[in-house]
């Protein structure tokens, strides 16, 4: 089965893969997942051995991205070796990780060493208290350094992710802004999606859209939209004055799936072909079997992707669309 392309039914080509490692955090974000959650057992999550033969299968069918998310991917203890073994794929042109920074102070050079070019960082607020409240966990001041780490380590470019949800953090977009464009990195900001079954807020009243933000951002910010699109589900600003660029992933007020060009695969080997969603297609099952070929999986993720829908259906942001939360489909 030789230069095999994914594409599926409504023509989007798919080339990029976010693959999560474990859906383990040391966190709890309010948006994410309860603070009781539970974890798979790990004989029931993909070795790195697995999780390199999904990799390389989806390269052989032409996938060009990874990006490595979770839970958090960095808690992963032998994620290097998974990170090794991709940066022999001389086709991949992108090879990126989600991370909540909490243990890049220990690991951004060494990332940066093993091929990995970009970082995604979240980072919902700036005030301890605040930020406490959202992960659940006291580590601003861990995640703090953590950014400055990756800034030393040199990686190609640099990204904090925001969630913004009213009464929470909507009053920060503009420090949050700043203190990313400060120091020369993108900053992109959320829509939270009704994933997962949360009691900690009621989405409907939490939800502030792009635009809402967009709007406030302008009160102090020149900004200009970018035409050029990226690919992913971004719509990025220049912002006058700086070369970092403010982004909106809008999936609730803007419907990005036309340019759709990804799939997700679980720590436990699920192949997910949209967020909004529950159809999966178990890859696990496939690779522990014992007559097991890569051509064999090559033809399941072929035909999977006449699963793929035209769109999510994420319009009412107070409805649970999917019961997985975001940690176990990987973010
Ligand atoms: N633990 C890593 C992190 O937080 O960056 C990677 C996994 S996390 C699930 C990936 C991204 O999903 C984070 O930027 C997080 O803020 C976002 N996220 C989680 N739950 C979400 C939700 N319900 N709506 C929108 N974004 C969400
Ligand atoms: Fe953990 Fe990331 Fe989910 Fe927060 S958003 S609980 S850091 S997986």
């Amino acid at each position: 089965m030789a230069d095999v392309q994914l594409v599926d039914p409504f023509g989007r080509r798919i080339d990029y893969l976010r693959l999560s490692v474990t859906d383990r955090c040391d966190f709890r974000c309010i948006y994410c997942m309860p603070e009781n959650m539970r974890f798979s057992a790990r004989d029931e999550l993909l070795s790195i051995e697995e999780l390199h033969e999904v990799a390389s299968t989806f390269i052989a069918l032409g996938v060009r991205k990874i990006r490595i998310t979770g839970g958090e991917p960095l808690v992963r203890k032998d994620l290097n070796r998974l990170l090794s073994k991709l940066a022999g794929h001389t086709e991949l042109t992108d090879l990126a990780i989600t991370t909540n920074g909490t243990q890049l102070v220990e690991q951004a050079i060494e990332l940066h060493h093993l091929g990995v070019q970009r970082l995604n960082i979240s980072l919902d607020s700036l005030s301890r208290e605040r930020f406490a409240l959202l992960t659940r966990r006291d580590k601003l001041e861990k995640v703090l350094e953590g950014i400055e780490s990756a800034i030393g380590a040199g990686f190609k470019r640099l990204k904090i992710n925001s969630v913004i949800q009213r009464g929470v953090n909507f009053d920060e977009v503009y420090d949050l802004a700043i203190f990313a464009l400060s120091r020369g990195l993108d900053i992109s900001f959320i829509e939270e999606m009704p994933l997962g079954v949360v009691n900690s807020h009621d989405r409907n009243k939490t939800l502030v859209t792009s635009d809402e933000v967009l709007e406030r951002l302008s009160d102090n910010l020149d900004l200009a939209p970018i035409v050029e699109r990226t690919g992913g589900p971004s719509k990025y600003y220049s912002v006058r004055g700086y070369d970092g660029r403010i982004g909106f992933i809008s999936p609730y007020s803007h419907n990005f799936c036309g340019a759709c060009n990804r799939v997700r695969v679980t720590a436990d080997g699920k192949l997910i072909l949209c967020l909004g969603e529950d159809n999966a297609i178990d890859l696990k099952r496939i690779l522990r079997d014992s007559s097991y070929s890569r051509d064999a999986m090559k033809s399941k993720i072929i035909d999977a992707m006449k699963l793929k829908p035209a769109a999510h259906g994420f319009d009412r942001a107070d409805e649970v669309q999917v019961i997985r939360f975001m940690s176990a489909t990987g973010g």
